[in-house]
């Protein structure tokens, strides 16, 4: 199912639109987690949020769910401002499922599988109205590979791989139209991490479901995603196709993420990023890499630097990016 506006194109299922989330630090100083970070939901599509950890993907997945606010900007889903207050506030949630990193943890140890499954459909009616019945319930659990068996189970007896599919169960017995995984599979090991990524690929063909992918892991990431938003310190440096970001990285940052996974692959040329010793808590008044960054100069300090267009359906905040990908081609040689 798409859903489209009276124009006809397609809608997103959702848009964020320049929001920012500021948090206080312990020392009473206010900082901005996510900064004026924008991005498109279409319909039907995985949508991956990558960075290393502090960039603010956690941030984002709370203010999609309602859980903390956006000082400024705004979260449009399925065209309509989400205010997050009293009846629209529920009416979203119930269209809005959600995946955590530990399993384990969002599980109420004390509750059958069955319990945990059809907990959400008692406290929210259907989503989208497709499911909803006591049925659905064994659906759900032979759409996540439960066997029936282990329905009168306890989250204890079952393992980590169970226990996230069980919690799949939970984010999709609503019959969602987003789910919002944050680091779904981080917590596992390999062999069933690879076995929980197929299930969530089978389940967006299923369910035509739009899905926002966090992770710190471009692999993974790579695997599931459509698109994929770079973030760094709060703020977007890089968008577009996944193929595209993959193939030609065009920001420092994306570049040596990807040479962290990759040495011998999309990794020549790259120069890798020095860790910052003592980055304190400021942002830089420039490019938020520069401190780190191997290409910087002066003028990557003059201002914020935004998200421009560098292709199709591919941008890039960096002010430097045709002469870095000449150095990069120059290199690999
Ligand atoms: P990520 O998920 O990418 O690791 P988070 O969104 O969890 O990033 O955090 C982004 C930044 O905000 C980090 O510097 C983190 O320490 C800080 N942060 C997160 N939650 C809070 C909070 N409740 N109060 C203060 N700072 C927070
Ligand atoms: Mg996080």
């Amino acid at each position: 199912m798409s859903f489209r506006g009276s124009g006809g194109g397609i809608l997103n299922i959702l848009e964020a639109r320049r929001v920012t989330v500021s948090y206080r630090r312990p020392d009473g100083e206010q900082f901005k987690a996510v900064d004026d970070v924008s991005f498109d939901l279409p319909p039907n599509q995985a949508v991956g949020l990558i960075g290393e950890s502090g960039s603010g993907k956690s941030t984002v997945a709370r203010l999609l769910l309602g859980l903390v606010a956006a000082d400024s900007g705004q979260v449009i889903f399925r065209g309509k401002d989400v205010r997050f207050a009293g009846r629209d506030l529920a009416r979203y949630r119930r269209q809005v499922g959600v995946v955590f990193q530990e399993p384990f943890e969002s599980l109420n140890p004390a509750m059958t599988v069955r319990e945990l499954v059809g907990e959400p459909l008692k406290v929210q009616r259907s989503g989208r109205g497709t499911a909803g019945s006591p049925s659905s319930i064994s659906d759900v659990l032979s759409l996540v590979g439960i066997p029936a068996a282990l329905s009168d189970r306890y989250p204890g007896d079952l393992s980590g791989g169970q226990q996230q599919r069980v919690g799949i169960a939970r984010a999709i017995v609503n019959d969602p139209a987003l789910l919002v995984l944050d680091e779904p599979t981080s917590s596992l090991d390999v062999s069933t991490r690879a076995q929980i990524l197929n299930l969530l690929q089978r389940i967006k063909e299923t369910l035509s479901i739009s899905y926002l992918f966090i992770s710190h892991d471009m692999e993974t990431v790579a695997h599931l995603c459509d698109q994929i938003y770079v973030m760094y310190r709060g703020r977007v440096v890089e968008h577009g196709r996944v193929s595209d970001v993959l193939d030609n990285p065009l920001h420092p940052y994306t570049q040596a993420l990807i040479a962290a996974r990759d040495p011998h692959g999309a990794g020549v040329g790259t120069r890798l990023l020095p860790d910052l010793v003592g980055s304190g808590v400021t942002a830089p008044a420039g490019c938020v890499l520069e401190p780190r960054c191997p290409y910087r100069e002066e003028s990557c300090r003059n201002g914020v630097v935004n998200l421009s267009d560098a292709g199709l359906e591919h941008q890039v905040a960096c002010i430097k990016f045709r002469e870095i990908a000449e150095v990069r081609n120059r290199s690999s040689l």
